[in-house]
C-alpha cells in the first residue's frame, strides 16, 4: 500500500508530485506507471499514441484512476505538450522507435523519433526550468574495444576491454551505411544535447541507459497483438516461436552476448532516481544486470527448457534454426557484440543493485506469455488453417 510518511535515501520524507510520462503506454511505461501508483502518491500524466497496456489503470473501477490522466497524443504535432510539461514537476521521456528491425529499414523515422520529435521536450523542459529523466540506451556505446582486437588476443578476456562505463567508454559506431547506427547515433546526441543543457543552462536531468530490459507485455507477438510481418525485440520473437512450435531463428549464429534484467528491478532503479533527485541530477546510469550474461543462442535454450516447463509442451526435435542478418533485418544490419553495465555510479548515487537471475525472470515471463497468447495463437493458426 502507499505511504505517506515515505523517505528518501537521505531521510528526507518525499512530497508527492506530478510527473508528466511521454511513451507511458509503453512496455517500461506500463510498468512505471503501475509502480507509481500503487507504491507512492505521486499523479502520473501519462501521454502516448497508444493506451492498451496501461487502460486498467484508469478505467472508473481502478483503485488508483483518480492519480492518472491519459491524454493521447504524439509528441510530434502537438500543441498541448508545453502545457503538461509546465503542469508537472518531472518529465520522463520514454517516447522512441525503438525496435532493431526498424533501425535499417526506417532509419529516417528512427532518427526523427530519437533526435528531432525529443528536441522540443528538451527544450520545454530546460524553459520552464523542470526537471528531465531521459531514457536513452546501452546501445550508444555500440561495439566493445574489444571487438576489434585479434580473435586469439588474451585481452579480450580483460574487462577494462568490454564492460562499459558511464563516464569513460567511448561511442563506438559502424560506418554510416550499416544504418543499424542511426538509433545508436540519435540517442548519442539527443544525450549530449541534454548534458549540454546542464552544463550551460542549469537544467536538471537524469539520463537512464537501460540494458535490455525484459518482462510481461514486451512488444507485440506477430498476427496477435501487433502486424503479422513485424519483428520485435528478441524476447517477443523468441516467444512467437515458441508459442507457434516453429525453430527460435538465430541471427548469424546466435553469437552477439547480452546482459538482460527484469523489469521489475529495473522499475526499482528508476523509482530511486525519481525520489532522490540531489543524487540523480547531472547523471547518466547504466541499468542492467551484469550477472545475467549470456549469448543469444543460450538465451534461446534456456527459453526452449523454459518454455516447455512452463507450458508442459516437449520441446521441438530441432528447437533453432541459423539465419543470417541480411535475410532477417535485411541491408544495413549491424550488431553490439558484447554489453556488461559498469555499476559503480549506480551503487555510488542510489545504493542498487538488480536481484532477479536470468532464469526466473525467464519463467515469470514466460508464464505470462503462455497464458497471455497460447489460446489466441491456436484460434490465429485455426483460422488460417481453415482458409
Ligand atoms: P516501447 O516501444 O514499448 O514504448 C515506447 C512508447 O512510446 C510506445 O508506447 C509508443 O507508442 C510511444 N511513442 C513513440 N513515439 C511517440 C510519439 N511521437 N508521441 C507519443 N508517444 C510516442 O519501448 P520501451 O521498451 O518501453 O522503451 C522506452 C524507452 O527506453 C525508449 O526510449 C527506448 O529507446 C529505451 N530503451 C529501452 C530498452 C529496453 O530494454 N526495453 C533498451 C534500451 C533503451
Ligand atoms: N536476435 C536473434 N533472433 C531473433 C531476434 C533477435 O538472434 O529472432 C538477436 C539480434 O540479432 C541481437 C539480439 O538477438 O543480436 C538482441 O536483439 P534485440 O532485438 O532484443 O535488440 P538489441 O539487444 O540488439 O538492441
Amino acid at each position: 500500500m502507499a505511504s505517506s510518511t515515505k523517505v528518501d535515501l537521505d531521510g528526507n520524507p518525499i512530497k508527492p508530485i506530478t510527473i508528466c510520462m511521454i511513451g507511458a503506454g509503453g512496455f517500461i511505461g506500463s510498468h512505471l506507471c503501475e509502480k507509481i501508483l500503487s507504491e507512492t502518491q505521486h499523479k502520473v500524466l501519462a501521454l502516448d499514441v497508444y493506451n492498451d497496456k496501461i487502460k486498467h489503470l484508469f478505467e472508473p473501477d481502478s483503485l488508483w484512476a483518480g492519480r492518472i490522466q491519459f491524454h493521447r497524443l504524439n509528441i510530434k504535432n502537438d500543441s498541448r505538450l508545453e502545457g503538461l510539461i509546465k503542469m508537472a514537476d518531472l518529465t520522463i521521456n520514454l517516447a522512441a522507435i525503438c525496435t532493431p528491425a526498424d533501425y535499417n529499414t526506417r532509419p529516417l523515422d528512427t532518427i526523427y523519433s530519437n533526435f528531432i520529435d525529443a528536441l522540443p521536450v528538451v527544450k520545454y523542459c530546460s524553459e520552464n526550468n523542470k526537471r528531465l529523466i531521459h531514457f536513452s540506451t546501452c546501445e550508444v556505446y555500440g561495439k566493445t574495444i574489444g571487438s576489434f582486437l585479434p580473435k586469439d588476443s588474451p585481452l579480450r578476456q580483460d574487462p577494462e576491454y568490454y564492460v562499459l562505463k558511464e563516464d569513460a567508454s567511448p561511442c563506438i559506431f559502424g560506418p554510416i551505411e550499416k544504418q543499424r547506427w542511426s538509433y545508436a547515433c540519435a540517442k548519442q546526441l539527443i544525450e549530449r544535447l541534454i548534458y549540454a543543457e546542464g552544463a550551460e543552462n542549469g537544467m536538471e536531468f537524469t539520463i537512464v541507459r537501460p540494458f535490455n530490459w525484459i518482462g510481461p507485455r514486451m512488444d507485440f507477438i506477430p498476427g496477435v497483438d501487433g502486424p503479422s510481418e513485424g519483428v520485435p525485440r528478441v524476447l517477443a520473437c523468441f516467444s512467437n516461436n515458441l508459442l507457434r512450435r516453429e525453430p527460435l531463428k538465430l541471427v548469424d549464429g546466435g553469437q552477439s552476448q547480452r546482459t538482460f534484467i527484469y523489469i521489475k528491478d529495473a522499475i526499482e532503479a528508476v523509482l530511486l532516481m525519481i525520489e532522490n533527485p540531489s543524487r540523480a541530477n547531472g547523471h547518466i546510469f547504466n541499468v542492467g544486470n551484469p550477472n545475467n550474461e549470456v549469448t543469444v543462442r543460450q538465451l534461446a535454450e534456456m527459453m526452449t527448457k523454459i518454455y516447455s516447463k512452463v507450458s508442459g509442451e516437449p520441446s521441438l526435435e530441432v528447437p533453432t534454426i541459423d539465419v543470417s542478418s541480411k535475410e532477417f533485418y535485411g541491408e544495413g544490419y549491424d550488431d553490439s557484440d558484447k554489453r556488461i553495465p559498469d555499476m559503480t555510479i549506480i551503487n555510488r548515487q542510489l545504493g542498487w543493485n538488480p536481484k532477479t537471475s536470468l532464469w526466473d525472470l525467464l519463467e515469470s515471463t514466460l508464464t505470462y506469455q503462455h497464458r497471455t497468447y497460447a489460446e489466441a495463437i491456436k484460434k490465429v493458426t485455426a483460422k488460417a488453417v481453415a482458409s
